[in-house]
């Protein structure tokens, strides 16, 4: 199976991205997956030059420095003309009433006065991202599931009409993962584009940075470290990384840890140890740019390699060139 997963650097990355993520992608990818930085999706909302750049830059040197294998790497933008290329065919083969029954487009759209008309084709560039690669499965939350549904009729759609050139491709659930809660506001999960990053733990925040929003994580009244996630979920969310960095269920982390304090303080430590070595390697490829550089463009053209044949197809199917 050929799996495609991406992350985009709409923000600095999280812990939840890291365990929920990143994390997963390394210990599981197979021959053929492909993991990808989506910055042209970052560009769908108000985005800073500068920022996007360094978020790409940082979002690929953590794959790398977290074990994600270099030759499934590559970053979008880096394919941008066949990615782009593929949308307008896709656009030409999606309908206007399609992409706006987007529920996303919806959501991040509302109250804003005005939008990019990106926010609205975006569904296509993902699919598009999907189709290009001859992905099989797309491991996504529910969030993103109707945007797979919408890759998968246009396949069908394209094929059915010009000739059999994609793979049809299959949302499935990522096997249960942690979802991070922000540890400000336990009712929230951990995002990147969080307004205020009090709860957010970076990746890349220093130690001791790390140890304060684990002091002041929001917990309850109860004072009792018990796994109960409905009815203390600021606890919870604590059991839950404390038992994803040590391999433990949260139960058994709950066990012999007195009060909130002990807790607090287990958690921000094994968050430390897990981090330690990915912190560390980041650092140094972000340091050393020709490292980077070189997985980086090796990568692309991996991927290019390996995708130029369909994309020939699609257009040549679709009566270009
Ligand atoms: P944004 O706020 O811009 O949507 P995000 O933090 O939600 O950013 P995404 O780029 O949407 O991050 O998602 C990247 C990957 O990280 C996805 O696989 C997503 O499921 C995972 N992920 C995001 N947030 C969490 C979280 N809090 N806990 C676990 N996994 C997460
Ligand atoms: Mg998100």
């Amino acid at each position: 199976m050929t799996r495609l997963s991406g992350i985009t650097p709409s923000g600095d990355i999280h812990l939840g991205n890291y365990l929920g993520a990143v994390r997963r992608w390394a210990a599981e990818a197979g021959p053929g997956d492909l993991y990808f930085v989506s910055d042209l999706h970052a560009m769908t909302l108000a985005h800073e030059p500068k920022r996007l750049r360094s978020g790409t830059r940082q979002l690929l040197a953590v794959m790398l420095a977290a074990g994600v294998p270099a030759d499934s790497l590559f970053v979008q933008s880096d394919l941008v003309r066949e990615h782009m290329a593929l949308t307008w065919l896709l656009e030409c083969t999606c309908t206007f009433g399609e992409a706006q029954r987007m529920i996303q487009f919806k959501e991040k759209g509302a109250g804003r006065e005005s939008v990019r008309l990106s926010l609205l084709t975006y569904p296509v560039l993902m699919a598009a991202d999907i189709l290009l690669h001859g992905t099989e499965e797309v491991p996504v939350g529910e969030d993103q599931r109707q945007h797979v549904e919408l890759a998968r009729t246009l396949a069908q759609r394209f094929n059915s009409t010009y000739g059999e050139v994609f793979v049809v491709p299959r949302g499935v659930l990522p096997a249960a993962a942690a979802r991070v809660r922000d540890l400000a506001d336990p009712t929230r999960k951990m995002s990147k584009s969080s307004a205020e990053g009090n709860g957010v733990v970076y990746l890349l925040d220093p130690p001791e940075v790390v140890r304060r929003k684990f002091r002041r994580a929001v917990t309850d009244n109860l004072g009792e470290v018990r796994y109960d996630p409905e009815g203390q979920p600021g606890v919870a969310n604590l059991l839950e990384i404390l038992a994803a960095c040590t391999g433990v269920t949260p139960e058994r982390a709950a066990a012999g840890l007195g009060s909130y304090r002990e807790l607090k303080e287990a958690t921000a430590e094994a968050v430390l140890a897990e981090l330690g070595p990915v912190r560390e390697r980041t650092a140094e490829l972000l340091a050393d740019t020709a490292e980077l550089d070189a997985v980086r463009a090796a990568g692309a053209e991996l991927a290019r390699e390996r995708c130029g044949k369909r994309l020939d197809a699609a257009l040549a199917a679709a009566g270009l060139g």
